[in-house]
């Protein structure tokens, strides 16, 4: 469920009209529902809550959206942060997310972010490899700390979803496999630089179904027996993230009681601390790009293109990961479909959002919104094309705010510089 719903004939966000925030803002702009946003969390932390999971950590998985404002959403009805850099850490630190809600995973961690995470005091440092549980074990002793870590887990179960996002296979860089993990464990356990609190698996993205996660979790479950009976102490099972949302035309995901009634029933007599580190369940229900018709466009072979003031650098998922997203006018014409394929602007065939699509007549300067881009949406935006970054706005009931305004084209140019022999030269008039 979501809240962008017809109001007086025309999409709106909760109580506010997109033509409102078109009109304010311009396009292309990320709209977000803060009562979505806060539906989705509390839905699943009820759900888990209601299975008798305790009292779970939920740490939202800031590379969906991370944006401040909608860490800042989250944070203050309890929620968490997984996080994959300094940056993200430094934005859940900013929107008031308290460290030790703070997780810190990622294949690649470097020393200097490692440093950072032990010095700010993350809760839990997930690790992926032997060599990085022994730089976190180097950078913790001159710092004169432990590391608080869990192990990350590769279960070796493929889980639906598309190849790129897919990461629970033994042959991606994820994780390490079981008996690794047992021996890692020991290793850390008689660190004097670690404290090994847990173990950890994320198998993917955008998985629909509960048979492969439920596999994952059954040995997640085992491994953390098997280590309790060699006398180690393990108090925490983080289960990553990866339950898939509703892209309109894709297979119905699982939904969070089905979700948190399979983890009970796996999980069944376990007593352990969980873990989630939900994204796209979160954010991408809650936020749609709006866009502005710019041409109609029919060529003569017959094609009709639908050229729009958003592009590909605004919303990638489409020619990346061949993602499909409901496109809606704001203002939907009652007369039969027309079919599209519906473009951005940019110099290469790959920024087209969707082919053959059936859709209500559109006319140069219509709204329409992409529905379901609330995660991996704004985060993978660029200024490719030299096309300024897309803006986003929040809103609340009535009312919306800009959280993240358009840069200018000064802002754009400022960042750059002519290199010192450069400016000899003179600028051609
Ligand atoms: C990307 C990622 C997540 C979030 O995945 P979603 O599919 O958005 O829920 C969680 N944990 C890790 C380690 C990730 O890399």
């Amino acid at each position: 469920m979501n809240h962008f719903e017809v109001l007086d004939g025309e999409l709106a966000c909760e109580g506010v009209p997109l033509r409102a925030i078109a009109e304010a803002v311009g396009t292309p702009v990320y709209v977000y529902s803060s009562a979505t946003l806060e539906r989705h969390y509390t839905v699943l932390r009820d759900a888990l809550v209601a299975e008798g999971l305790g009292d779970p950590l939920i740490a939202y998985a800031v590379k969906a959206n991370s944006n401040l404002a909608v860490l800042r959403t989250l944070g203050n009805l309890g929620a968490g942060a997984d996080t994959v850099s300094i940056g993200e850490i430094k934005r859940a630190l900013a929107a008031g997310i308290p460290p030790e809600r703070i997780v810190f995973s990622g294949v690649g961690k470097s020393e200097s972010e490692l440093r950072f995470a032990l010095e700010v005091g993350v809760g839990e440092i997930n690790v992926e490899s032997e060599p990085e549980m022994h730089l976190a074990s180097r950078v913790a002793q001159s710092l004169g700390r432990r590391a608080t870590i869990a192990i990350r887990v590769n279960p070796d179960v493929s889980a639906g979803g598309h190849a790129k996002i897919s990461t629970g296979k033994a042959d991606n860089k994820f994780g390490v496999s079981f008996s690794e993990a047992e021996r890692l464990y020991v290793q850390a356990a008689n660190n004097a630089g670690l404290n090994p609190v847990g173990v950890t698996c994320h198998i993917g993205s955008q998985i629909t179904e509960l048979a492969p996660l439920e596999e994952a979790f059954i040995k997640m479950r085992g491994l953390v027996e098997r280590l309790r009976a060699g006398g180690l102490h393990v108090e925490r099972l983080d289960l990553g993230g990866g339950l898939g949302v509703p892209y309109f035309n894709m297979p119905t995901p699982a939904s969070p009681a089905d979700y948190a009634a399979m983890i009970a029933r796996t999980m069944k007599g376990l007593d352990i601390q969980f873990a989630f580190e939900p994204g796209r369940m979160i954010a991408a229900n809650a936020g749609v790009l709006l866009a502005t018709v710019q041409h109609i466009h029919e060529r003569p072979e017959g094609r009709r293109f639908a050229v729009l003031d958003a592009a590909m650098n605004d919303l990638i998922r489409p020619a990346m990961y061949d993602a499909y997203h409901d496109i809606r006018p704001v203002k939907a014409r009652d007369a039969a479909p027309v079919t599209y394929d519906v473009v951005g602007p940019v110099c290469e065939t790959g920024d087209t959002f969707t082919r053959d699509r059936d859709l209500p007549p559109l006319e140069a300067g219509d709204l329409v919104a992409f529905m379901s881009a609330g995660a991996y949406g704004a985060v993978m935006s660029s200024e490719y094309n030299s096309r300024l970054l897309v803006p986003e706005v929040l809103v609340k009931g009535d009312e919306f705010a800009v959280v993240r305004p358009r840069p200018t084209y000064e802002d754009m140019l400022e960042r750059e510089r002519p290199a010192p022999w450069q400016a000899l030269l003179k600028t051609r008039s």
